[in-house]
């Protein structure tokens, strides 16, 4: 009796996710949907220890080996760090912060697989072949998402290099790997390993895969690692699902499912933002080539750069009846946002029409700018998406591009040899006016030339994000 009304609160749990994820999916609603899913989360942690309590086999097997003191103290500490790093992580970080979460994912569900695989074989309780299939399964997402997501997280935060680490051989040693785990797994689940090296095989196929999840992350340059961290992010739902299986827990069955759904989209969504295909972005190595100009050599490459100073640019802003702010990766690092909804403020006071323009794979994850400006309060009918700007640039006074780099750049229109040939753009350049704040002539993530900077409407106004923006608005209020 006591386990249908536990079904009927993992049933409640579920239903708390996907109304979450269905929040997720506006900005206005975004809060509330973090909370339904946290609501949820804590409903599962609630349903599965009472669950544990009344005597399910597999919860049994798991606990029988750590007991209550270790369970509450995991909570505790695990809940702490979890809150001390989401309130003081900045937004910046936040990409990694992900990758980080989706390894330690993955690491639980190749623990979890591993230890009630091991406690059973070490019992002597045969495993059918059913749940050895969903126990390696589990192990092997697990653990290339574990490694595949330390490696993007390294990359990301500067502790390995962002440029794709090839080399020669590199595919030949993956397919080999994948080679031995295929045939580890098909001898367990034929049967053909005896009890006694049973668990031999199965360590043996968590390290390979570990392994195998390093190599498969090295190769892609810090570019991509947004695609591949939500690539990874779906990964890890799939070995959750996995580990759903091997406990017989519907909810972590259901829960897996939806982040390996809902990864998958992002990462398709992402794909196309970029015009990559998924292929490309894995196996494509992009960033490795010599198209890519950086630092000092990037600078070179300009020849005819106008500069604007904030009372020149003001002085146009001033006649201006239309504005559009797009917001880029460089906002975000000056932490701008705040100075960007003033100044549409200041400007709006005097009778221009303010709109922001969001590009899809502006920042460094999906929604980044959105969540900014958010933050700063921007309202959100005056955020307008890439289909729905883009026509409204060539009647457009002035642009004002602040931190953003790639995402308004005409080669990816224009220009077939480069890398970003095929992405969608915001087409700022049409514009009667561009100026482009950024703090010198730097390539953006992409690492290449920026022809829109030598365009007769675009001026450059160098410095950082924030403080131009404000000396903006003070210049504005002097006139
Ligand atoms: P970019 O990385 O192209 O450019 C950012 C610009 O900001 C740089 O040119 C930099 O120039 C400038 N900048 C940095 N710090 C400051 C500062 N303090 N003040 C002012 N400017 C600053 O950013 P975009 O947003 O245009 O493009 C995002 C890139 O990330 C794209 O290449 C996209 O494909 C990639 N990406 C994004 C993903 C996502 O989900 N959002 C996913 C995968 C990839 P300078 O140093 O001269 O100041």
């Amino acid at each position: 009796m006591m386990a249908q009304y536990l079904n009927i609160l993992y049933l409640f749990a579920a239903i708390l996710f996907i109304l979450g994820i269905k929040g997720l999916t506006r900005i206005k609603t975004a809060g509330r949907g973090n909370l339904l899913s946290a609501m949820g989360m804590l409903v599962a942690v609630i349903a599965t220890l009472l669950k544990m309590q009344l005597g399910d086999e597999a919860l049994g097997i798991l606990a029988g080996q750590i007991g209550w003191s270790y369970i509450i103290a995991g909570v505790v500490v695990g809940g702490l760090i979890g809150a001390i790093l989401a309130k003081t992580i900045k937004m910046t970080a936040m990409p990694q912060f992900v990758a980080l979460f989706n390894g330690f994912g993955g690491g639980a569900s190749v623990m979890v697989a591993l230890s009630y695989s091991v406690a059973k074989i070490l019992s002597g309780t045969p495993i059918g072949s059913f749940d050895m299939l969903t126990v390696i399964l589990s192990l092997i997402i697990g653990s290339v998402t574990f490694t595949g997501s330390l490696v993007a997280f390294g990359k990301l935060q500067g502790f390995i290099s962002g440029k794709p680490i090839l080399f020669p051989g590199n595919k030949l040693l993956n397919l080999a790997l994948a080679l031995a785990v295929i045939a580890g797994s098909s001898y367990v689940l034929l049967g053909i390993v005896i009890p006694a090296k049973l668990v031999l095989y199965l360590i043996g196929i968590t390290v390979v895969t570990l392994l195998m999840g390093i190599l498969l992350v090295t190769p892609i340059g810090g570019a991509d690692m947004p695609v591949v961290i939500s690539l990874l992010n779906s990964y890890s739902g799939l070995a959750a699902s996995a580990t759903g299986f091997v406990l017989k827990n519907d909810l972590l069955i259901i829960s897996g499912a939806l982040v390996g759904a809902s990864g998958l989209i992002l990462t398709r969504i992402m794909c196309k933002a970029m015009n990559r295909s998924l292929a490309n972005v894995l196996f494509g190595g992009f960033g490795a080539d010599d198209f890519a100009v950086s630092g000092e050599k990037g600078k070179q490459e300009y020849t005819n750069v106008k500069e604007a100073s904030p009372e020149e640019a003001a002085l146009t802003l001033e006649g201006a009846n239309s504005v559009i702010i797009i917001p880029g990766y460089g906002l975000a690092v000056a932490q701008a946002q705040f100075a960007a909804q003033e100044l549409a403020e200041a400007l709006e006071k005097r009778g221009s029409k303010v709109s922001f323009a969001i590009h899809p794979v502006a920042g460094r994850m999906p929604g980044h700018m959105n969540v900014l400006l958010a933050e700063a309060k921007v309202p959100y009918e005056k955020l307008y998406e890439l289909d729905t700007i883009n026509p409204e640039f060539k009647t457009t006074d002035v642009v004002i591009i602040a931190g953003a780099n790639d995402v308004v750049n005409p080669a990816a229109a224009k220009e077939k040899g480069s890398p970003i040939y095929g992405m969608p753009i915001l087409n700022a350049y049409e514009a009667k006016t561009v100026f482009v704040i950024k703090r010198s002539l730097s390539p953006g993530f992409a690492g290449i030339k920026n022809a829109l900077f030598e365009y007769d409407n675009t001026q450059l106004i160098y410095g950082d994000g924030k403080k131009v923006l404000q000396q903006l608005i003070n210049e504005l209020k002097e006139l």
